[in-house]
């Protein structure tokens, strides 16, 4: 019996029971004490049932579980922070392999490195390299887990500067449909390496992430509001902005209901407005002059912008987004801000239904674009923005309305889309979306998947099928 969160009931079957006596870390099943909390998901929407969730301990636990589920034929569901919105970290009657406890992370402040077990959250990382002044670029609230993001790609802040979390990763370790433990890096496995940075978690699963660090600490950042009526304007105002903006500065446009509580201001609790969220993280003193035109336009409704430590900056938005809440996303790349874009925007942005939802407008550009379409799996590296609209309820009452919300604003938008999805934002959307969103970069995708999981025993996820030939 391992140690950890043990086991509450002993498995019927013989495999099952012998499997189980050689973990360190835990395993639930149906029945168990802890089963209903242990197999949810961040997206209350995914209600799912599996046979058996291993909290891993360590690789060797790993190791064990893929072995297991593969000579057993179960579904094998990876999970990292849980974040995934189609849930895909776990599943109907399969095993699910959670890495949640695996957190140790090793910095090493004179190398500029840090290697990140594959349990971490962003919140995690964060807070081990502010320590020493530096940080990896990661996604912009802080419980998601490091692993799905940086698996398909991963973007925020700081990725106009230091490029996507993936591109800043030096070596992974990895298990393999086969049992194997693999290191994946440029010199090692480097097709495995090509297709983990932005192939999602089609190849194995990463239990360790090297990550090549920079000096963030304090960064010039924070929320800039314009009314309703000026939407169009501000709209052309961030489009004609991001373009010269310098790549220290990321800035995302949103239609939002502000919160009802500080530091916004009483009397605009829980109005529907637009805006940006700012972040500079250049230069300290240049940080007021980079985001100026921001606060010169409009005026705008509400301001609060100046230097705050990284870590803050990227769990601000936390409070918003809990786990349990309901989640419905649509989303797509686009080369630019179109006027014809500005106009469905203008017109169905102010109908976001919840203070959780969103419509949020992604730059890219900058150092993203340093590194070619087909450098790394992730493919879409000349597209402008990427636009999310997030339906998030805490009550699932509601939830077909809003998902109609979010369905038909996407519809409208497609048409001039790029054609294509940041695969982390695709909810279960079939295999043209999937072939879509990765474009020219599917064919290679699929050899190298026949090449390590030709028994597809990865298949939970933005599945990319193992090429016949
Ligand atoms: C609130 C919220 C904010 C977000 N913000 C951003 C953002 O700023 N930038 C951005 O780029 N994305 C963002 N995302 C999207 C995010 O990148 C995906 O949801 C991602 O899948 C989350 O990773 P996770 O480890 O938390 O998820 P999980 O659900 O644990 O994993 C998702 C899938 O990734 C694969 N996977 C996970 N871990 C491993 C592993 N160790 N080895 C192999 N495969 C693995 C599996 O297929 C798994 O099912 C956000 C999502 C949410 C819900």
């Amino acid at each position: 019996m391992g140690t950890g969160v043990e086991l509450q009931s002993i498995p019927d079957d013989a495999a099952t029971q012998a499997f189980v006596s050689t973990l360190r870390g835990g395993a639930i099943q149906q029945g168990d004490i802890h089963y209903d909390v242990a197999r949810k998901v961040y997206n209350a929407m995914i209600d799912r049932k599996p046979r058996l969730i291993v909290s891993c301990a360590n690789v060797a636990d790993v190791i064990r579980c893929v072995n297991f589920a593969r000579d057993q034929g179960l579904a094998v569901a990876v999970r990292g922070g849980g974040h995934s919105v189609p849930g895909f970290g776990t599943c109907d009657d399969g095993l699910v392999i959670d890495l949640s406890g695996m957190k140790g992370i090793r910095v090493d402040p004179q190398r500029r490195v840090a290697r990140f077990e594959a349990g971490c959250t962003w919140g995690d990382a964060d807070h081990a390299t502010h320590a020493f002044g530096l940080a990896a670029p990661g996604g912009i609230i802080s419980s998601t887990g490091i692993s799905g993001l940086t698996l398909g790609g991963g973007f925020g802040y700081l990725s106009r500067q230091y490029g996507l979390s993936c591109d800043n990763v030096v070596s992974m370790d990895v298990v393999t449909a086969d049992g194997a433990y693999l290191s994946a890096s440029g010199s090692e496995n480097p097709d495995l390496f090509w297709a983990l940075r932005g192939g999602g978690g089609n190849f194995g699963v990463v239990t360790s992430f090297e990550f090549r660090l920079h000096p963030v600490s304090t960064v010039y950042a924070g929320p800039v509001f314009y009314p309703l009526e000026r939407s169009a304007e501000a709209l052309r105002l961030y489009r004609d902005f991001m373009k010269t903006a310098p790549r220290a500065l990321s800035a995302f446009f949103a239609f939002l209901i502000v919160p009802p509580g500080p530091p916004f201001p009483e009397h605009l609790h829980m109005k529907t407005l637009c805006g940006v969220m700012c972040v500079y993280c250049g230069d300290l003193s240049k940080g007021e002059d980079a985001v100026r035109p921001l606060l010169e336009f409009g005026p705008p409704a509400f301001a609060h912008v100046g230097p705050v430590p990284y870590p803050a900056v990227q769990s601000m938005f936390d409070p918003l987004l809990p786990a349990g809440l309901h989640h419905y996303w649509k989303a797509d790349f686009v080369n630019d801000l179109t006027d014809e874009i500005i106009a469905e925007h203008v017109q169905r942005g102010p109908e976001i239904p919840t203070v959780n939802s969103a419509m949020h407008i992604y730059p890219f550009g900058g150092a993203v674009q340093d590194v070619a379409r087909n450098d790394t799996a992730f493919t879409y590296r000349d597209a402008k923005y990427v636009h999310i609209i997030a339906a998030v309820s805490p009550d699932p009452a509601p939830m077909p309305q809003y998902r109609d919300w979010a369905r038909n604003y996407w519809s409208a938008l497609h048409p001039h889309s790029s054609g294509g999805s940041y695969v982390n934002f695709l909810m279960e959307e079939g295999e043209d979306r999937i072939n879509a969103s990765y474009q020219e970069n599917y064919q290679r995708l699929a050899q190298i998947k026949r090449k390590y999981d030709p028994g597809n025993l990865f298949h939970i996820n933005q599945n990319i099928k193992p090429a016949a030939w």
